[in-house]
This record gives structure tokens, C-alpha cells and sequence, in this order.
């Protein structure tokens, strides 16, 4: 026995125990938090894989159908529902996938069990095993890799996924040339370092997972608490956050900012005469209108109720009036996609300045809101600067 040789017993033991012992703490957190789809699968692959390891240390007292056909088929499944767990983490397990993705495991499955039936040697079987198991890996790897938004942790994990599937396909070869008995008991370097990766995926799947369902719930809490759930554009407290950024910097630039407070005119009138709900689809359009017309650095934001502000960074007084009479005449042009009958304008308030160390928003909004006022006044869907 040399350093490369670890106990086989010991690694099944951990296995097992590795997979029921997360099981159990997911089970003990999805019970009181989080019924999320993902997370359900997750555990099921954990149960799966517990079960395949199980049957596949006792196959030699077991009946030969359990012990192979059966435990495989399970270890199969184990496997490719881990995976199909962290597609639907990413939002990357629809219809189809789901479709194409379940025909290759039955495939796959069938497969191995034929060439059981046609009795093949265990080697064989081995070369057979390992070269499913990383095909099943192919399709989740690459969509961990190259989906939309795949973030840093998604490729980490998408790595080791590939090391995994490295490691199967060179167990398969070894297996092949028949050079090793790579039969689950014997003590070699391939099997040692075949069954060394189970181990390290079995870690770095679940801590894996755990952290990528925690990102995908960071985000959404991120996103709740900065965008307008009507408008998604941002809400009041992100739009003065961003603003007061780019106050400093172009204090120090010593630069024009312009700062449009628009208001909707006579909106309570949309309300009472076709509904809240025409009036919340109202506030969704003219927000999309508005946000088509700007540029990917100015800001936008939902102060509130039908009331918008726009900061416009480097932007003079002639430039800042040219946009807000756009604005208002885009908005004065644009009809209501289910309404169409529906016509309405808007006021803006402008102001324009340099920002100094004691510019704030509040500042802006209160110069801008005195010009709106005066807009309103003065009869409406109009432009005054404060
Ligand atoms: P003015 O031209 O003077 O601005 O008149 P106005 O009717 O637009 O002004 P007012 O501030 O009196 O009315 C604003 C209305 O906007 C009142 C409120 O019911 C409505 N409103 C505020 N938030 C929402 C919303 O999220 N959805 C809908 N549908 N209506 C909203
Ligand atoms: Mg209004
Ligand atoms: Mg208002």
C-alpha cells in the first residue's frame, strides 16, 4: 500500500455520510425558510446519491440486480438531478431543456443496464458508468458557463464540474485498458483519485450550491429594495443615492448638472375616469417612453405617486431645456397601448448649475419643484426653469 492508497471503506462512509449530513441541514432550513424549487431537487439528488452509495458498498452481499443494475441506475439519477438543480437555480431548466435533458438520462440508463443484461465485465461497466456520468455533466457545465449572466461563482463551480468529468473520463480509460482493477475495492492510484474528486464535488456541490442560491436571493433583495416594483426604474432612495454621487464628482469636475422634475398632469383625472389599473399601466409606459429617450448615464427615478426626476450630468441650461421639451412632446405625442383614446402631458421643472460641496438633491428638488409649480400655474404640459 503506498501514499496514494486510501481506504476504499473510509471514502464510502464519508460519501454517504457527506450527502446524508447535507441533506439533513437543507432539510432542517427548507423547513422553516425557503420552498424553493432548486433547493427541493438538490436534496433529492442527496438522497439519490446516499442510497446509490449504500447499495454499491454492500453489492457483494446484495442480490447482483440491486447491487448493479439498481444502484447505478440511482447514482445516475443522483448525479443528473444535483446538476438539474443548479439549471434551475439559474433559471436555465425550461420545457425543452427539461424534455431533451430527461431523454438522455433515460438513455443513458437504459445504456448501462443493456450492457449489464449482455454481461459485460465490471470493467466494462466501469468504462460504461463513467462515460455517462460525464456526458450528464456536458450540457449543465456549459449552460453554468455561458448563460446571460453566469457571475464568477457560477464558472468556479462550473470548473470543478469539468474536473469531475476529466476525472470519469480518465477512469473510464484506465478501466479500458484494463492495466488496473478499478473495481470499487481495490486500493490503486486511479481509484484513489477517482473516488478523492467524488469527494471534493460532493463539498464544493453543496457549499456550491448553497452559495450560488444565496447570491440569486441576494440579488433579488438588492433589486426589491432599489427598483420601483410599477416602473422598475429606481425608487426615490436609490435616484438621490446615485445623485449624490455624481453631485460630487462633478463638484469636482466642476461641471453643469441639470436636474427635470416632471410631474403627469391631471393624472388623478386618468384614475377617476378609466381606473387605477389603466392608471398603474399609464405610469409603466411613460416611464419606458422616458427611459427610451435618455442616455445610459443619466438618471431616472419614481420620486413618487406621478412624480419623476431626471438628473442630466454634464448637461448646460440650453442642452437641459432641449431634453425636457423632447420629453414633452414625445410624452404629448405617445398614445396608451390599451387605452389609445387616452392623451395626457406633463410639467417639468428645470434647473441647471455647477454642483459645489453644498449642493444636495434636496436643493435641486426644491428649485425644480418651485419651477414646476410655476408650470402647473402657468396651464400645464410645459417647460419653466427654476
Ligand atoms: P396636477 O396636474 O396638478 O399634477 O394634477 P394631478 O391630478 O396629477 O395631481 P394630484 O397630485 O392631485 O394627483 C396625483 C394622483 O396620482 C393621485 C393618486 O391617486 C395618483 N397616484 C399616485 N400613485 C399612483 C399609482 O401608483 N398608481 C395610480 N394608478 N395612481 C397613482
Ligand atoms: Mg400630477
Ligand atoms: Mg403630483
Amino acid at each position: 500500500m503506498n501514499v496514494f492508497s486510501i481506504d476504499m471503506g473510509t471514502i464510502l462512509i464519508i460519501l454517504v455520510l457527506g450527502h446524508v449530513l447535507t441533506g439533513v441541514l437543507i432539510i432542517s432550513y427548507r423547513f422553516q425558510h425557503n420552498k424553493e424549487k432548486s433547493v427541493n431537487i438538490f436534496l433529492m439528488s442527496k438522497l439519490f446519491q446516499s442510497v446509490a452509495w449504500i447499495m454499491l458498498g454492500f453489492k457483494k452481499v446484495i442480490p447482483e440486480i440491486i447491487g448493479v443494475s439498481i444502484a447505478n441506475s440511482i447514482l445516475f439519477i443522483g448525479a443528473a438531478l444535483e446538476l438539474i438543480s443548479f439549471l434551475t437555480l439559474i433559471n436555465s431548466y425550461n420545457r425543452i431543456i427539461k424534455r431533451n435533458y430527461n431523454i438522455l438520462i433515460f438513455v443513458c440508463i437504459l445504456t448501462f443496464n443493456v450492457a449489464v443484461v449482455y454481461g459485460a465485465t465490471e470493467n466494462i461497466r466501469i468504462v460504461f458508468a463513467s462515460l455517462i456520468t460525464a456526458v450528464l455533466i456536458v450540457f449543465p457545465v456549459y449552460k453554468l458557463f455561458k448563460h446571460k449572466d453566469s457571475s464568477l461563482l457560477q464558472k468556479v463551480i462550473a470548473t470543478f464540474y469539468v474536473i469531475t468529468m476529466i476525472s470519469f473520463l480518465s477512469r473510464a480509460y484506465a478501466a479500458l485498458t484494463l492495466a488496473h482493477d478499478m473495481t470499487l475495492w481495490s486500493t490503486n492510484i486511479f481509484n484513489t483519485w477517482s473516488f478523492l474528486v467524488l469527494y471534493l464535488v460532493m463539498i464544493v456541490g453543496s457549499i456550491g450550491f448553497i452559495l450560488l442560491a444565496k447570491e440569486k436571493l441576494d440579488f433579488e433583495i438588492v433589486k426589491a429594495a432599489s427598483f420601483d416594483e410599477l416602473t422598475d426604474i429606481f425608487n426615490r432612495r436609490t435616484f438621490i443615492l446615485h445623485a449624490k454621487e455624481l453631485i460630487s464628482l462633478f463638484a469636482r469636475k466642476k461641471e453643469q448638472i441639470s436636474y427635470l422634475l416632471i410631474d403627469i398632469d391631471h393624472f388623478k383625472l386618468i384614475n377617476d375616469v378609466h381606473g387605477h389599473y389603466i392608471g398603474d399601466i399609464v405610469l409603466k409606459e411613460f416611464a419606458a417612453t422616458i427611459k427610451a429617450q435618455l442616455r445610459d448615464y443619466d438618471l431616472f427615478g419614481r420620486y413618487g405617486g406621478e412624480e419623476f426626476a431626471i438628473l442630466l450630468p454634464g448637461t448646460d441650461e440650453e442642452d437641459s431645456i432641449e431634453v425636457a421639451e423632447r420629453l414633452r412632446k414625445t410624452i404629448e405625442a405617445a398614445s396608451v397601448s390599451i387605452a389609445p383614446e387616452i392623451k395626457y402631458t406633463i410639467s417639468i421643472g428645470v434647473v441647471t448649475l455647477i454642483p459645489n460641496s453644498d449642493t444636495n438633491v434636496d436643493i435641486l428638488y426644491k428649485l425644480s419643484d418651485n419651477a414646476l409649480y410655476t408650470a402647473k400655474f402657468q396651464g400645464r404640459n410645459r417647460v419653466v426653469r427654476s
